[in-house]
């Protein structure tokens, strides 16, 4: 049966990537090894990592710009506070949009003083704030792009002198920025661009360097930019992985191009949220999330129903967050239009049936 997975990491990637990435497991390359059990060294794998990292660069638009990227392990989780080790030598400022925020806030404030610029706790991180100021002796200020777990996303990003730190960990490939506003960007792969394992960072090369702690190897961006992205041994299979769907992405068009099919999807999952009596949006309209789209039922009493005609109609991964409750449909660039027409007309066959 065919299944229409919205689950909201790991998740869907496409299915050609799927293919090719199990016939790299078996032959890679037709040397008749797998890519499980050469050297990260050899050339066939140095290769995938040094493509891996131009193909970010490329796709994001920042070829040129004075921008490196690498593929870090410890996940997103791990930039919280490798970010703040880097780059926090007395003060930065944070905007809290949701539980990933409120994870960066905690382990940077290991590290200096810490301005809290807004935050939408009030709502439960129903919203994203607006209108804050951001001091100008801050090192630097962070923003999580796209809140996974409410659905919230921030559509206009503040004007601002410092550096900017993004995590844009579930949005990341997925609509046009102007990316060269930020500084440094960290994604873990495992919702827009691979499997579990790796983390995607870009970073500009001038703001490091600034702090005067000690930093372990491990942790400093410049001694993993000073080995290209080996510092020891990377996640090979996520790195290959995440390579196969960014070529993916540049073969379909690039951002551009599935930033339109992003938006169809969404517009027609909302449209129905909010033309459907028997549902109901979560979040604020201006700021609802492209990726992920979070409702509920009006009427609690029909949940089984509903729960057992989306798993009828191979529909997977609904569930809202733990902390939530509810429903959360992750749209992310690999999931067809066919899959939200699918859960939009089980929407409409439980109207028809209430
Ligand atoms: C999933 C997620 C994280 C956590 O990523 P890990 O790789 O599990 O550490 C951090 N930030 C955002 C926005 C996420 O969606």
């Amino acid at each position: 049966m065919k299944k229409h997975n919205f689950s909201a990491g790991p998740c869907i990637l496409p299915q050609e990537v799927f293919q090719k990435a199990s016939e790299a497991v078996l032959n890679f390359n037709n040397d008749h090894l797998s890519i499980l059990e050469i050297s990260h060294r050899s050339k066939p794998f140095v290769d995938v990592m040094e493509k891996a990292r131009s193909l970010a660069l490329e796709l994001l638009g920042l070829e040129g710009k004075g921008y490196k990227a690498l593929f870090l392990q410890g996940g997103a989780s791990m930039q919280f506070l490798m970010t703040a080790y880097n780059l926090l030598e007395n003060k930065a400022a944070y905007l809290n949009t949701g539980t990933w925020s409120d994870k960066a806030i905690k382990e940077a404030k290991l590290f200096g003083e810490l301005v809290e610029v807004a935050s939408s706790k009030d709502k439960n991180f129903t919203y994203i704030p607006k209108g804050y100021n951001i001091p100008t002796d801050a090192d630097y200020f962070h923003c999580t792009s796209n809140n996974t777990i409410f659905g919230t996303q921030i559509k206009h990003f503040p004007e601002t002198e410092v550096p900017m730190v993004c995590d844009m960990s579930s949005d990341i490939f997925s609509r046009q920025l102007d990316f060269s506003k930020f500084d440094l960007i960290y994604a873990g792969a495992q919702k827009n661009m691979g499997p579990a394992g790796t983390t995607l960072v870009v970073v500009k090369e001038e703001i490091l360097g600034k702090v005067s702690r000690t930093i372990p190897s491990m942790l400093d961006y410049k001694v993993h930019l000073g080995k290209d992205s080996m510092f020891n041994t990377p996640a090979v299979f996520p790195v290959y992985v995440s390579m196969l769907t960014l070529e993916w992405l540049k073969n379909f068009g690039g951002i551009a191009a599935i930033e339109k099919i992003n938006e169809q999807k969404s517009t027609l999952l909302y449209n129905e949220v909010d033309r459907n009596p028997l549902f109901a949006g979560v979040v604020a309209t201006e700021d609802r999330s492209h990726m992920n789209t979070t409702f509920t039922l009006t009427n609690d009493s029909l949940s089984e129903t509903f729960d057992a005609m989306c798993k009828e109609a191979g529909i997977n991964g609904l569930n809202g967050h733990r902390s939530v409750g509810g429903y959360r449909a992750s749209m992310y660039n690999a999931l067809p239009v066919e899959s939200v027409q699918v859960l939009v007309a089980v929407m409409q066959a439980l109207e028809k049936k209430a």
